[in-house]
């Protein structure tokens, strides 16, 4: 058992700290200060160049401070009250008992949790544990699940060395390389017993024992433990099994696999937690399943096809990708190798423990699928938007050969953003003043969204114009940085000074450069995408961001390709590129651009989130008709978009070239006839009103749906206690105009 008595590393720090600053150190271990309005003075002030240094980890950044720096701070009256005004914010917040779930389903006790099991969480950039869209999702779940009060605890991987980081060279060939995470700096807490030692769980994994301790992480009032086997105890090749998301080859996969999945369910055990639900976000954690069995035979004895109905019952799962291949599949070979002294303490023989992760049974060399493994143990399972629950339910009906495909068991819940994490903070103060100042609370409402109308014109543009220079500004530094680290000449590193141009239309474009997401489609026709950027009455520019994976040559083209055309000389300051994209990139861009561009090969984006986090500050999405876009995007009578764009529309091609051609040139078209004229056609202030509209109908719109709490709400009442699924209001419908 963990002990709670011992003293924690946030009582250590506040006893460095002066006294009136003690309560910084509260602040500092848990993320909720990420997501307040006043996360980007707090720490910063401190030290701003430090702060950058350190990643912005609060923790690092007060352990750093000088005590001349700290009692500086104490004197200042300003600063004292901006402190001690967030912290009683802080303790209502911990300590609030009237939640919503509290209200609508009060029999989801803390005492049985929802556990939560994930690859990666995106909490916030001081925790590079996440690689993309499933890390964010995942942090922004456990955001919104503390801010409704959905007792759940989250359970991951602390990997060393998390997702590797980015730097193009002067070939602009992607270099991967890796920084080690300082967890005793991090807002990280080692779980210890009464003796003071870490508390561990043993697994076995290949030959070997190897143990693994437990870290906690508070994110609002929701815990997450991170499982960690970096130990001197352990063999150093085992030490390695937590040290890179999605790095190694498939041996490393399955390893992985199996201390999320069955250490995760031991490290729940050992810490005495005892889940109502288990939460599979994505196969990787899958093997949970199996662990939860084996404790249950365990338990009772029984066999396991007798407990196999309560283990279905206790799991739900939620699956992430529309393509066959992009499926955790291991061979026998390796199942075995992993697996061989564990099938019979779930007294099974080999071919009924392959059976359970088999598309087809009776083929000795059909391998083992996590997908599969999760399907058929869980009671509920989800895809994250309309169009990939189709997607899913298609692409599966192989496992349920009595049923149609419509009849297939995965139904979906559309995917959303934390409003509060992703608003940015000078938006969210003028939500303050004209919707409201619980206008975080009231996320969901689009009665209250609908007020948008009332803020003028040219306050919301002020503001945009405000976030969109700070965007611009970013970029530069970041581009000039780059180029410095590179050794570019001189005339190209002062050239980053007239980089961009505040008063042009902006494009952003950052994600995963998966060839499936066409990062440079926009590049298909060179001559006309220079015709488009390098218009001198009405330029265009774009910024891009993102990684392509280590292994993937492909996404490292695109990425080459971007790069050249960047020093293309018609349009070089019209194009850039930030290298290593995180959340805090990700933040600069949904906040700053006037249009967010997604062009992704359909339908092979189950959902993406980053063009819902653009609608909280106003841009407006122009994107494929794919995952969330389909539900989002809305015409008007005459077929124009209201909220934004979709690309392509209605016309779909098995060919990719075709279809290549097609949607490039319908974005090409859409540019030229639509948004340029529309974002260049400015009152004598400079204040475009039709398009200031359109950003007001895209937040109108889309706020209301596409955030986590109406994903959360989702979640509770559909999946997690379905029994209120008649009780609960549905907590909204579409809004149409
Ligand atoms: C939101 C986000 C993503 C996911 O975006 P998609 O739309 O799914 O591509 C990936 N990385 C970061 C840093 C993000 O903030």
């Amino acid at each position: 058992m963990a002990n709670n008595s011992a003293i924690t590393p946030a009582r250590r720090l506040s006893e460095k700290l002066p006294s009136p600053l003690k309560r910084l150190a509260d602040l500092a271990y848990n993320y909720w200060w990420s997501w307040s309005g006043d996360r980007i003075s707090l720490f910063q002030t401190i030290d701003s160049q430090e702060w950058e240094r350190c990643g912005h980890n609060p923790v690092a950044i007060l352990e750093s401070a000088s005590y001349e720096r700290l009692t500086q701070l104490a004197e200042d009256p300003f600063y004292l009250k901006q402190i001690s005004a967030l912290a009683r914010e802080f303790d209502q917040y911990i300590n609030q008992q009237d939640t919503w779930v509290s209200r609508v389903a009060p029999q989801v006790s803390a005492s049985r949790p929802i556990a939560y099991f994930c690859a990666e969480f995106g909490i916030h950039e001081s925790l590079p544990v996440y690689s993309g869209g499933l890390g964010i999702l995942a942090g922004d779940h456990l955001k919104s699940s503390s801010d409704l009060g959905v007792p759940l605890v989250g359970v991951g991987l602390l990997y060393r060395q998390g997702y590797f980081r980015q730097r193009l060279n002067r070939q602009g060939w992607q270099e991967d390389y890796y920084i080690d995470n300082p967890f005793q700096q991090m807002p990280l807490e080692l779980i210890k017993n009464e003796q003071g030692e870490a508390v561990t769980i043993e697994l076995q994994v290949r030959q070997r024992v190897v143990k693994v301790q437990i870290w906690r992480v508070q994110v609002g009032r929701v815990t997450l433990y991170l499982l960690d086997s970096d130990r001197n105890d352990n063999d150093p090749i085992d030490r390695w099994l937590t040290g890179h998301l999605y790095g190694g080859n498939l041996e490393t996969r399955i390893a992985q696999e199996v201390v999320l999945g069955i250490g995760g369910v031991r490290a729940l055990h050992a810490l005495g937690i005892e889940p109502s639900v288990y939460h599979l976000n994505e196969g990787h954690a899958a093997f949970c399943t199996l662990e939860i069995a084996r404790l249950e035979i365990e338990r009772t004895g029984k066999s396991f096809y007798d407990i196999e109905a309560k283990v279905r019952n206790s799991c739900v799962f939620t699956t992430h990708t529309p393509v066959p291949a992009g499926h955790d599949v291991f061979s026998p070979d390796l199942i075995d190798s992993f697996f061989a002294s564990y099938w019979p303490q779930l007294r099974l023989s080999r071919e009924q423990f392959l059976a359970l992760g088999a598309r087809r049974l009776g083929d000795p060399w059909e391998p083992f699928g996590m997908t599969v493994l999760a399907l058929r143990m869980s009671r509920a399972c989800n895809g994250v938007s309309e169009l990939h629950g189709q997607v899913s339910r298609k692409m599966w009906t192989v496992l349920y050969p009595q049923r149609s495909e419509d009849k297939v068991p995965i139904g979906y819940i559309t995917n959303g953003v934390h409003a509060p994490t992703w608003t940015a903070p000078l938006l969210g103060d003028l939500y303050n003043e004209y919707l409201g100042e619980d206008w975080k609370n009231r996320a969901v409402d689009p009665k209250m969204w609908a007020k948008v109308d009332d803020i003028p014109d040219e306050e919301l543009w002020s503001r945009h114009l405000i976030l969109k220079e700070r965007l611009i500004a970013f970029t530069r530094y970041k581009v000039k940085k780059s180029r410095e680290l590179r050794g570019e000449n001189y005339e190209l590193i002062q050239a980053t000074e007239s980089l961009l141009n505040p008063n042009v239309l902006t494009i952003g474009f950052a994600r995963r450069f998966s060839p499936y997401k066409r990062g440079d489609l926009i590049l298909r026709d060179a001559q006309r995408a220079l015709k488009i950027f390098g218009n001198p009455q009405r330029p265009v520019q774009i910024i891009f961001a993102g990684k392509a994976h280590p292994a993937d040559e492909e996404g490292k083209r695109i990425i080459q390709r971007l790069m050249e055309w960047c020093h293309n000389s018609g349009i070089i300051n019209r194009v850039a590129f930030i290298e290593d994209y995180d959340i805090y990139t990700g933040q600069k861009l949904v906040q700053g651009v006037d249009v967010w561009l997604n062009n992704p090969r359909r339908p092979l984006e189950a959902s993406g989130t980053s063009g819902q986090k653009v609608c909280f500050n106003g841009g407006l999405n122009c994107s494929v008709l794919d995952g969330w876009w389909c539900e989002g995007y809305q015409a008007g009578p005459d077929g124009k978009g209201i909220n934004g764009w979709a690309i392509g529309e209605d016309a779909h091609t098995s060919d990719q070239e075709l279809q290549d051609g097609i949607d490039s040139r319908s974005l090409y078209q859409l540019l030229e006839e639509e948004i340029v004229p529309l974002y260049y056609d400015q009152d004598a202030q400079g204040i475009p009103h039709r398009w200031v509209q359109m950003m007001k109908t895209s937040i109108k719109t889309n706020a209301p749906l596409f955030n986590t709490d109406r994903m959360i709400a989702d979640y509770v009442s559909q999946v997690y206690v379905p029994e209120i699924s008649k009780s609960v209001e549905p907590i909204l419908a579409k809004v149409l105009l």
